[in-house]
């Protein structure tokens, strides 16, 4: 009689379909993507072009809803215009809508601007104060822009700047598996060590921006497409 051939030992199915992922687990993993995207955007940094904290305050309010690129090309002009907060604090108004119209939302952004540049001069000496709270009382500052100019002007992490690419990262990767910014910036906190919560946020925007982008993620040119949950093609080496 015919021996039947015994079945071969199915493989161990990948990490990420695994079942619910352990703190520790996730914590390796999380090490691992960031010294994967950390070798791969060596030069990963703010794509807002500034030489102050003044410079990347007005950039940062700038750049909501709007892209880095465009806000770029808005800000030489306007800086030119309104060199320092004390200038900026008495403009017209008027004029400063029209040097920001194509960031949109050029009204609101004026208010805050002016708003901004007088406060500095009433109640911080004309300087961009160095802490989250003080920060947080500027008009159009919230913890994101005060997470930019914190880590970015000053050297200080005090949080993780979660914008639109962090949180679908953050999403993706299940690094955090809440949609509210502040939620998502307390996972990230928890997950990464403090010195690397500036470059963590560059990291995932870089990425964001070139690779895991929002329609169509390049899944199969991604340097963490083995520690991705949500991968949706293997890798092409
Ligand atoms: S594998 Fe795909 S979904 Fe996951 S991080 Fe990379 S590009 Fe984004």
């Amino acid at each position: 009689m015919k021996r039947r051939p015994k079945p071969k030992p199915k493989p161990a199915p990948p990490a990420r379909r695994r079942g619910r992922e352990g703190r520790e687990q996730l914590a390796r993993r999380a090490a691992r993507i960031f010294a994967l995207l950390s070798a791969e955007y060596p030069g990963a940094h703010c794509e807002l072009d500034f030489r102050t904290p003044y410079e990347l305050l007005v950039a940062t309010i700038l750049s909501a809803q709007c892209t880095d690129v465009r806000v770029n090309l808005v800000t030489p002009a306007f800086f030119a215009r309104y060199p320092t907060p004390r200038s900026l604090a008495q403009a017209d108004p008027a004029q400063v809508e029209d040097l920001i119209r194509s960031t949109g939302f050029f009204r609101n952004k004026t208010r805050s601007l002016i708003g901004m540049a007088q406060a500095l001069g009433e109640s911080h000496r004309g300087e961009v104060p160095r802490s989250m709270d003080e920060l947080r009382t500027l008009p159009g500052v919230g913890r994101k822009t005060a997470n930019v100019i914190l880590g970015n002007a000053y050297g200080i992490n005090e949080g993780v700047t979660v914008d639109t690419h962090v949180t679908r990262l953050s999403a993706r990767l299940k690094l955090s598996r809440h949609s509210e910014p502040e939620k998502i910036e307390r996972d990230l906190m928890a997950l990464f060590p403090r010195a690397d919560w500036t470059l963590l946020s560059h990291l995932l925007i870089w990425h964001g921006r070139r690779v895991c982008i929002a329609q169509r993620p390049k899944c199969e040119l991604c340097v963490v497409n083995e520690l991705c949950p949500s991968a949706r093609a293997p890798r092409i080496r």
